[in-house]
């Protein structure tokens, strides 16, 4: 690694993916410069990570949507590299809230962009999803499946995605990957960061932990009467280190030459929601109550992904498997409780 290389700037370091992602940079000897809004994070979450690590980020706190703060601390930190994972994330708040999705997912992502190219930096790994594709054609879903997302929060993602590559072709200089994740699950293995939802989590693995420690009754499963196994929803669920890694070879990749790429991040292998909770009572040794509701609007049976790009193109896969998601899950939850 360069010097120059060196500096990177994470948009929403203080948020689940980003924490664990300012982890593995500070291990491999990058300066970091987290920028959050600290809207939806814990305020010691930096110390956190600095407690894992030894050492620690720069910190400004401030919303991407700020141009002329952001402006001034890009100015400041001259960062080599821009993660961007800052954003809203909810899927059904952002069916009732469309234009706030807009503003700050695309606008802020926007804001973001011509401040990077205000300081001459032109290198970008982007906070994409596996949301862009919509109800799939064909699983695994190749990067090349038509992005048709369902709901604004989807659609927030595909057109950043679009922006980035206009960007690109305006500006050969340009470096950018475009990571479209599957599904994030598990913590830091020394159980000090994780997934912290305000409120009701929407999301099966941080309910699912809920459960096991006692926060929340039972769990709903969204339905059993899918085009699967065993009737419930399969998804591509990914350790939340091995995606932090990913980043790590998208950063790489952006320091080999310019050119903007969109690859998917997730293992290739399926489990199902009764999976889930199978493996994770085995993980936490605590029963799962559940019951069977209505589907969720909105939700597809299937969603895989094909893994083969990542390891080409970034010379990335997973290592981690569901066992360690579910055992590191539930060390974070349990940390938590007491
Ligand atoms: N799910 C569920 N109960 C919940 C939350 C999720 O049965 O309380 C199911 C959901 O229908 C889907 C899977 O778990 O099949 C993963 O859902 P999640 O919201 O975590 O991710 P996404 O829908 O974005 O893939």
């Amino acid at each position: 690694m360069t010097e120059q290389s060196k500096r990177i700037a994470v948009t929403g370091g203080a948020g689940y993916i980003g924490s664990h992602t300012t982890v593995e940079l500070l291990e491999a000897g990058f300066e970091v410069l987290i920028i959050d809004s600290f809207a939806n994070a814990e305020d010691d979450v930096p110390d956190r990570v600095a407690a894992i690590v030894g050492r620690g980020a720069e910190v400004e706190r401030l919303d991407i949507t700020d141009g002329p703060a952001l402006g001034r601390a890009l100015a400041a930190f001259k960062p080599d590299a821009v993660i961007h994972f800052a954003g809203l994330k909810a899927v059904g708040e952002a069916v009732a809230e469309p234009l706030d999705y807009y503003r700050v997912n695309v606008g802020g992502s926007v804001t973001l962009f011509r401040e990077m190219a205000e300081t001459g930096c032109n290198r970008l790994v982007f906070s994409s999803s596996a949301t862009v594709y919509g109800d799939p054609e064909q699983v695994p879903i190749p990067e090349g499946h038509p992005l048709r997302p369902t709901n604004p929060y989807g659609q927030s993602k595909r057109m950043v995605e679009q922006i980035v590559e206009d960007w690109g072709r305006a500006n050969p200089a340009l470096a950018a990957v475009n990571l479209r994740y599957f599904n994030p699950a598990g913590a830091h293995p020394s159980a000090r960061i994780g997934e912290a939802p305000q409120g009701v989590p929407n999301n099966l693995m941080p309910y699912l932990t809920q459960v096991a420690v006692g926060w929340r009754e039972k769990l709903s499963v969204f339905g059993d009467d899918y085009d699967t196994p065993d009737g419930t929803g399969v998804r591509d669920y990914i350790h939340v280190v091995d995606l932090a890694e990913a980043h790590l070879a998208a950063l790489a990749l952006t320091a080999a030459g310019p050119g903007v790429h969109a690859i998917n991040v997730g293992t290739g292998q399926g489990y199902s929601v009764l999976d889930m909770v199978r493996a994770f009572e085995t993980a936490s040794g605590q029963q799962i109550p559940y019951v069977i509701t209505d589907r969720r609007p909105g939700d597809i049976a299937t969603s895989l992904a094909d893994p083969s790009l990542a390891e080409q193109v970034l010379k990335w896969r997973a290592r981690r498997g569901l066992d360690e998601m579910c055992q590191d899950a539930w060390a974070w939850q349990r940390g938590r409780n007491r």
